[in-house]
């Protein structure tokens, strides 16, 4: 390149492309765009269609406040915007836009046509623009509200285009993207279509359990624990998956921040942390945390598709995320399998059925009788959710299905099997419960809660002596004061020779060797932090400690172990991230048994 070349301003088209090619990266930032403006509009109704994956065109109609004639134009102007007037407006910004800048950046890279008529208005208006040109702006009939159909896009970016990928990878962005924006507002119904083909329908929701359920997935129903928090000035609310649900990647994690969605480090690893011990390795939950601070604590003006923020207190937000999850997730606990719908089961309820001993003694009457009776009507399935009226905000209740958590101790144990899983009945439910791992959690928790001090101490009879390399010799020497604190007393003796001489009186008869040889493996990398080398430590102890599989139980001792589930926090998961205890809900042996 020429280097002497004279310093010019770039002409506007270039300029606005240059622009538009930060906020525009495909054809999901222009469904972003636009839902965003028609939910800022006040829409309660959204449809979205979209043709190959969004490439071919984007047409979006909402029946929010429409925008007046005069307005329309201006809109497509860069930096024209209704939201704010002053910088300080930015602060205390609530709506998704506030620079200005979507409507002209799509309008530069495609075919943007748009009818729009205010509220009120006797005329609508419509208006092309093409490649940042007007076409057309001409009086038009339509109804309230706003359409916008978007086309040729990319085609002055050909480069652009050639990084886009197939329709279906593109379209699964529009629908994630919709999505996410969609699932705090719900006073909000939308149906997506990829021309005749329905993509998802969202209808309004009152409950946020169930727009969760609706839009990241009905497997997550019965995994969801509400969070709530208040601290500092700020205030948490919203629901996380329960352990016993994870998914291999962070896709449906999902935060909100004043009601702006963010994908924010800060809020994903104070998440992840209180998950710790909970999920195994590369496991993610679900989540739909929203936090609410104040709004001259946080900066929504940080990137350009203004999806990240930042914390003026990031540690406040961080504690208060783990602490109302760490709440959250202590207690969870079996569950009674949700209740009849009609306050009887289908069986229960069916006519001419009274009770099992009744029933044997016709069958062994007459089999014949009993099966020519006609078959039971069935009563109503399901409650049909009823969506009601638009309620006019989005403040969510907490709807009537939360469960009812049940303690272990009051679970019917029913036996063992396999010398490992012991087996429970509650009302509706069936449980099944892996020895080794609950005894793990118990452990764990009652080594974490001691901190090391009133930690009943063992002494040995006869002192283990551990002989070892030199290598692992200078480790056990730097790590005593650690092992002192998890109720290992550990001394020299000679070169390269160690004396254990006591333990945690709830390791039982454990082997000593292999426990320190293993506690030594955990924590032998210098780079581990204090705080998590003694938590490994507490890992081991608990996992040598703990009752092992395939070891019959006493009743006593299934009692014991359940009042300790009962009295601990986290139970649901061994401190490796597996299930302590699995649900067979009636309705899913229902359905093993071909009833349903
Ligand atoms: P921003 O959303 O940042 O204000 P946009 O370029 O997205 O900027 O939109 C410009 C303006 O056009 C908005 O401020 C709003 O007044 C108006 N507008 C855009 N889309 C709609 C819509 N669907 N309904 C009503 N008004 C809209
Ligand atoms: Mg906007």
């Amino acid at each position: 390149m020429e280097l002497s070349r004279r310093i010019t301003v770039l002409p506007e088209e270039v300029a606005s492309k240059i622009a538009a090619g930060e906020v525009i990266e495909r054809p999901s930032s222009i469904v972003k765009e636009l839902l965003e403006n028609a939910v800022d509009a006040g829409a309660t109704d959204i449809a979205i269609d979209l043709r190959g994956g969004g490439k071919e065109a984007i047409r979006i109609a909402d029946n929010g406040t429409g925008i007046g004639t005069q307005d329309v134009a201006v809109a497509f102007e860069r930096h024209a915007t209704s939201k704010i007037l002053t910088v300080e407006d930015l602060y205390g910004i609530r709506s998704f836009g506030f620079r200005g800048e979507a409507l002209p950046s799509i309008a530069a890279v495609s075919r943007v046509e748009m009818v729009t008529r205010r509220r009120g208005d006797v005329e609508g208006t419509r208006i092309v623009v093409e490649n940042g040109g007007v076409l057309a702006v001409e009086a038009a009939g339509c109804p309230e509200g706003t359409t916008i159909t978007v086309s040729r896009i990319f085609d002055s970016l050909p480069v652009r285009r050639t990084f886009l990928r197939q329709d279906a990878t593109e379209q699964g962005h529009c629908l994630d993207i919709i999505v996410r924006v969609l699932l705090p507002h719900g006073r909000v119904r939308a149906k997506v279509t990829a021309g005749a083909r329905t993509l998802l329908e969202v209808p309004r929701t009152e409950i946020l359990r169930d727009r969760i359920v609706l839009l990241l997935g009905s497997d997550l129903r019965n995994h969801l624990v509400p969070v709530e928090g208040a601290g500092a000035g700020m205030s948490l609310s919203g629901f996380v998956s329960k352990p016993d649900f994870t998914r291999s990647s962070t896709r449906s994690m999902f935060f909100y921040v004043n009601g702006r969605y963010v994908r924010d480090v800060v809020l994903s690893q104070a998440v992840m942390n209180a998950y710790r011990n909970l999920l195994e390795a590369r496991k993610y939950p679900a989540c739909a945390v929203f936090v609410e601070v104040p709004s001259d604590t946080i900066d929504v003006n940080v990137h350009p598709a203004k999806l990240e923020v930042r914390f003026r207190r990031p540690q406040d937000v961080r504690e208060l995320i783990q602490r109302g999850l760490a709440e959250a997730l202590s207690g969870v606990r079996p569950t009674a399998g949700a209740p009849p719908v009609t306050g009887m089961s289908r069986w229960q309820a069916a006519p001419g059925r009274t009770g099992a001993a009744e029933a044997l003694r016709r069958y062994s009457l007459s089999a014949g009788i009993a099966a020519a009776r006609p078959l039971p009507s069935a009563g109503p399935m399901e409650d049909v959710p009823d969506f009601g009226p638009d309620p006019g905000g989005d403040l969510f209740t907490q709807g009537a299905h939360a469960q009812k958590p049940l303690t272990f101790s009051s679970l019917d144990y029913l036996g063992q099997v396999d010398g490992t899983y012991l087996v429970f009945a509650a009302a509706g439910v069936m449980i099944l419960l892996d020895q080794h791992a609950a005894h793990e959690r118990i452990l764990y928790e009652m080594l974490k809660a001691s901190k090391g001090s009133g930690l009943e101490v063992q002494s040995l009879l006869i002192p283990e002596v551990l002989e070892m390399s030199p290598g692992d010799f200078q480790r056990l020497t730097a790590s005593r004061e650690l092992m002192r604190e998890a109720g290992i007393e550990v001394e020299a003796f000679g070169e390269n020779t160690a004396v254990v001489k006591s333990v945690p009186a709830l390791l039982g008869d454990t082997d000593v060797r292999a426990l320190v040889g293993e506690i030594l493996d955990g924590i032998s990398d210098s780079g581990i932090p204090q705080d998590e080398k003694r938590n490994r430590i507490f890992i081991r102890m608990a996992c040598r400690g703990a009752i092992k599989a395939c070891q019959p139980l006493a009743t006593e001792e299934v009692k014991r172990l359940c009042r300790d589930l009962d009295s601990i926090p986290f139970a649901s998961n061994c401190p490796h991230g597996r299930p302590v205890f699995i649900e067979l809900p009636a309705t899913v042996i229902e359905r093993m048994f071909k009833r349903t």
